[in-house]
């Protein structure tokens, strides 16, 4: 595999980083990972207004303009023959004396590239759907910026697992905030698409924006507020979003069955808009 450091492509096992490198040290760097679909990108400019903002929250330097990057996810999708699978890019503050304060902006930021191919279209667990157990959400206060900080999120996706779920959902004050890496949504007995709002506490998805776009165009209602992990449990359907899975069913939270504990029709039907939408817009 091909990835991208700093200028060049390289084959993986020549590609290096600084052990200085304050993304490694401090995990002190924001990422985003985009879709690749039929070899094409989606939503690519969202992912990079959404970077932006996560560079501009953290004082960090851009690394290239946007032009410059789409050109580098198309070089590797190419090079690396990519069909189907993420594109996963990551900004850090570059190398610098181990200090806590934020070295001077002569140090240039680190930007590396990697593909990942693999089947999201037809994944299995989309026809199935995913269990999900609640796991109280201990990650810092601003969720909002795309951090590379994931070890919380990867030791609530071991306890999950360890409970016999697929995935956690992540639960402060008895109301859901996200998945670890998707958000979180659930669908009424009156048929009402809840979703928590935007602010700190959540990611804003890339996936999650666009797909409530297109339930609003299909008619659904949508309320978007914080909901209890009770009202969750209550709810006639659950499923989650984000770039990789795009809408997938969720079929039990802490072993209690969502609905008739199988993939609900409005997740379903969702799923199937989007990834239309998918293949009519990727660039
Ligand atoms: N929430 C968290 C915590 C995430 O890590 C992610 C994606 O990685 C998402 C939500 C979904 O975001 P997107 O739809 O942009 O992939």
């Amino acid at each position: 595999r091909i990835v991208y450091v700093n200028g060049a492509y390289l084959p993986e096992a020549e590609a290096t980083i600084s052990v200085f490198d304050r993304g490694f040290l401090f995990a002190d760097a924001v990422y985003e990972v985009t879709t690749v679909l039929g070899g094409k990108l989606i939503d690519f400019h969202a992912h990079m207004a959404r970077l932006d903002r996560s560079l501009s929250e953290l004082d960090l330097t851009a690394p290239a303009s946007h032009d410059d990057l789409l050109a580098i996810h198309r070089e590797l999708v190419t090079r690396n023959g990519v069909d189907e699978g993420l594109i996963y890019m990551q900004v850090t503050r570059g190398a610098a004396d181990r200090d806590f304060l934020f070295p001077a902006k002569v140090t240039p930021p680190s930007l590396v590239l990697f593909t990942q191919a693999m089947a999201l279209r037809d994944k299995p667990a989309a026809r199935t759907g995913i269990r999900v157990a609640s796991v109280p959400d201990l990650r810092w206060g601003r969720r909002d910026i795309k951090t590379v900080q994931l070890l919380y999120p990867s030791m609530a996706k071991m306890e999950a697992v360890r409970q016999g779920a697929d995935d956690a959902w992540l639960v402060e004050d008895g109301v859901v905030t996200e998945g670890t890496s998707n958000n979180a949504h659930i669908v009424t007995a009156g048929g009402t698409l809840i979703t928590r709002n935007l602010s700190h506490a959540i990611l804003h998805g890339i996936t999650r924006a666009a797909v409530l776009r297109l339930a609003a165009d299909s008619g659904l209602t949508i309320e978007e507020r914080p909901f209890t992990l009770d009202e969750a449990k209550a709810a006639r359907e659950a499923f989650v979003t984000s770039a990789s899975s795009f809408v997938m069913p969720v079929i039990s939270i802490d072993g209690m069955a969502i609905g008739d504990g199988t993939p609900g029709p409005v997740a379903q039907r969702l799923r199937e808009i989007y990834i239309e939408e998918a293949d009519r817009t990727a660039i």
